[in-house]
């Protein structure tokens, strides 16, 4: 399979290091200081894809997915406050309480979007110990330094800073902001420790007194414990790109001599209405913000399966109810396939799997393998097409397997049309009507419940 670099800027072919067939993967986890956002999500949809398209090309895959509970700071780089502790002082809680409640929201909108959770999740203040001897050895080769806040890079040390994102050492030093800071080497150096106020919550003893780890640290570290000095495929989001992954690769080639990753794959962007998604604009929302519009999670996972995710994917409500109808179609058109006892041309069905795996191995052209399954559906109704259609599944994790015909039930057909012009009254934000209509149906001893594939009713 081909899969796009972001370190060589090409496609190249994907083979496991080692000559085995497991696939060591890292990903940069969440900040668990926040509900996680539509595009946050977006990027774990991403991951999710890759990891199922390895599976469906015979890999195992030992995924790593760390857990940002300490550390990362306002800005990307080291200024500002501790996200964790700014939303504790806010929510008058302790950081501990604050990632624990996020980190269960955000596991939970795995399990809503059908993403697999990578084989080990780690959060970083369980590996303080391993960052400091990280550190520790960055300080021995000479490439870390202490200052009186911290311990920092000194970037002009590693002379192919920048293979990345294409800024170089000359681009950082010209676009240095003059700081009044604070005894570091260079302007652009980044912090590997930080030293803590005495007020700071999240503090360990290290060889310079009480701190607390960098970001950028944790990743590597984590990454190091579990996946080794190298391992295949690290991925995040683009704009990891320029700061967090270029430091990644910085700290490793301090300390390893070695870029951790033979393969870097970034998922692009998620914009709303065409703009950059911030709580200010208030166009962040969150899964539950979509249930509540009436969109389940597997529309929004259909929506993001329509982009190619090197793409940026541009959220708007239109867009969400085009996605709606395409994926009920979808479900509509894989159902008339079901129980047919009809049998398909095994040429037919090669046809139709030589093109997916084509489309997905092409550094995962999932939209156009959407296009396959749409086309494949057309044909006329066969059990054979149902069960292609569900293997085809293995990667789109669309769940198709549950997909039941809701008027096969014993519920009277006059109470599923309601159901669904309350549905679709509700995809029109016509809350009026939709509540009216779901009072309708309760005296008419009829229960409708928002599932993650659209609505379930039940006899009260
Ligand atoms: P954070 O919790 O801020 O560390 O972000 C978690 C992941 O979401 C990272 O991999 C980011 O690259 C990614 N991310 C943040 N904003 C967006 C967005 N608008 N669209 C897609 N991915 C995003
Ligand atoms: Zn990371």
């Amino acid at each position: 399979m081909k899969l796009y670099n972001t370190l060589s800027r090409k496609k190249e072919d994907f083979k496991p290091m080692d000559g085995t067939d497991t696939v060591r993967m890292y990903s940069c986890g969440p900040t668990v200081y926040n509900y996680a956002h539509i595009g946050n999500l977006r990027t774990y949809v991403f991951m999710d894809l890759l990891r199922r398209v390895l599976r469906y090309e015979g890999f195992n895959v030992k995924g790593v997915m760390n857990i940002t509970d300490v550390g990362h700071l306002t800005d990307d780089g080291d200024n500002g406050e501790d996200k964790m502790a700014k939303t504790a002082r806010e929510q008058k809680k302790d950081p501990w309480q604050i990632a624990k409640y996020y980190t269960e929201i955000f596991m939970k909108d795995f399990g809503r979007l059908n993403i697999g959770v990578p084989e080990i999740v780690c959060k970083a203040t369980d590996y303080i110990g391993e960052m400091i001897e990280y550190v520790e050895g960055l300080v021995e080769n000479g490439y870390g330094y202490e200052t009186d806040d911290g311990i920092y890079y000194d970037i002009s040390k590693f002379k192919d800073y920048g293979q990345l994102s294409g800024n170089t050492l000359d681009d950082l030093k010209a676009g240095a902001r003059i700081e009044v800071n604070d005894g570091k080497r260079n302007p652009y150096d980044f912090a590997i420790w930080k030293k803590a106020p005495k007020e700071h919550i999240m503090q360990w003893p290290s060889p310079w007194g009480q701190g607390y780890p960098g970001w950028h640290i944790e990743c590597s570290a984590m990454s190091r414990i579990h996946l080794g000095d190298v391992f295949d495929i690290h991925t995040g989001g683009v704009d990891h790109i320029p700061i967090h992954h270029e430091n990644e690769i910085a700290q490793s080639e301090g300390l390893t001599g070695k870029n951790p990753a033979k393969f870097w794959v970034h998922g692009d962007f998620m914009l709303v209405d065409g703009g950059k998604m911030s709580k200010s604009l208030g166009n962040t929302y969150t899964i539950d913000q979509l249930i509540e519009k009436g969109y389940s999670p597997m529309v929004f996972r259909f929506f993001c399966l329509n982009a190619h995710y090197r793409k940026k994917l541009n959220f708007t409500f239109d867009g969400m109810d085009g996605a709606k109808v395409s994926y009920e179609r979808l479900c509509a058109s894989l159902l008339k396939h079901k129980n047919s006892p009809i049998a398909t041309d095994a040429s037919v069905l090669e046809k139709y799997k030589k093109e997916f795996i084509e489309d997905i191995g092409d550094d995962l052209n999932v939209p156009s393998a959407l296009g396959v399954l749409f086309t494949m559906l057309k044909e006329p109704a066969s059990k054979d097409i149902y069960e292609l259609a569900l293997d085809f599944d293995k990667v789109f994790g669309l769940s198709l397997d549950a997909i039941e015909d809701k008027k096969s039930s014993d519920i009277p057909e006059e109470i599923i049309a309601k159901a669904e012009q309350m549905q679709s009254a509700r995809a029109e934000k016509n809350w009026a009507v939709a509540d009216a209509l779901r009072a309708e149906l309760g005296e008419l001893g009829y229960l409708v419940k928002n599932t993650k594939d659209g609505y379930e009713i039940s006899k009260k």
